[in-house]
């Protein structure tokens, strides 16, 4: 399978890893659009938040909590932060293998683009 985020967690493709465990991955956005951006990913190769059921309730819970150590660990936890998941074209996603976005320290704005 020809997956870029799936090569990044085997360290098959040379990334800025910025935390990993045998679940997910962490690593610098090559494009950061803050200060901080981090992506973080599964291990296992899920296309889409469509392709999510009650089987991957452990995985996105483990992400989530990822993004929040990660937030505390560059300290933009106190100031905030916004994490995102794109999800198709509509939602802007460019890498069909789910990966959750952190980015802080700037001010976000809203709405988003
Ligand atoms: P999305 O638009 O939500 O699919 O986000 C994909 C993200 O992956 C973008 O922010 C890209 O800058 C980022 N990206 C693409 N290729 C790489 C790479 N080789 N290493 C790190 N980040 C990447
Ligand atoms: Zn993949």
């Amino acid at each position: 399978m020809n997956c870029l985020f799936c090569q990044i967690a085997k360290r098959e493709l040379d990334s800025d890893i910025v935390y990993e465990d045998d679940h997910v991955v962490a690593f610098s956005d090559i494009q950061p659009q803050a200060p901080i951006h981090k992506l973080i990913i599964p291990r296992q190769h899920i296309e889409t938040l469509n392709d999510l059921n009650i089987e991957h309730n452990e995985i996105i819970a483990h992400m989530i909590l990822t993004a929040t150590k990660l937030a505390e660990d560059l300290k933009i936890d106190q100031d905030g932060y916004r994490v995102i998941f794109n999800c198709n074209r509509n939602g802007g996603q460019a890498v069909y293998h789910i990966h959750l976005h952190l980015l802080g320290g700037r001010q976000m704005t809203w709405p988003p683009g």
